[in-house]
């Protein structure tokens, strides 16, 4: 999937986890940050992702240590960030943001025909029986879906708000 997908995903579960917890504005806005970075993190291993352009020699190292879609798609790799977070009390619902975010990411390169080291360091290729090609309309439709039901999201829980304040 494209980091468009991925980072869509991303920030709607970031705005999913916000409204969840009630969390107040700048909770919310970091929320949803954390949680679209988590989204496309696990491209650090594609040198050309938008990730991996950012930080350019910690994903070359990533990508010529382990390769593409392997140890940073894998459920070791997520559970190694799920520890280090736990180590550092990172607050619960940015927790469940960062953690979910990543797996969004692995769940979508699951539907893509290429797969990913679920289990890596087992070299297997894990992917869904249906899958569709990266940048496609699927993909393209994902993004614009995810982004839909984001806006929807925050649009609605805001609108409560202030029904609320008013009613009160
Ligand atoms: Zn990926």
């Amino acid at each position: 999937m494209t980091g468009k997908t991925h980072s869509a995903a991303g920030i709607l579960i970031g705005a999913a986890v916000g409204i969840h917890f009630q969390l107040d504005i700048f909770e919310m806005a970091t929320c949803i940050v954390v949680s679209g970075l988590a989204s496309i993190f696990p491209d650090i291993c594609h040198t050309r992702s938008k990730i991996g352009q950012r930080l350019p020699i910690f994903s070359h190292i990533i990508k010529h240590l382990f390769g593409h879609r392997t140890f940073t798609h894998s459920s070791l790799f997520m559970f190694g960030v799920y520890y280090a977070l736990h180590m550092i009390e990172t607050p619960i619902y940015y927790m469940i943001g960062i953690i979910c975010g990543m797996l969004s990411h692995v769940i979508l390169d699951m539907l893509t025909p290429r797969g990913v080291h679920l289990f890596f360091p087992i070299p297997i290729r894990i992917r869904f029986p249906i899958h569709f090609k990266t940048g496609g309309t699927i993909d393209l439709s994902l993004a614009t879906t995810f982004s839909f039901v984001t806006l929807y999201l925050l649009f609605e829980s805001t609108m409560k708000q202030i029904l609320n304040y008013f009613l009160q």
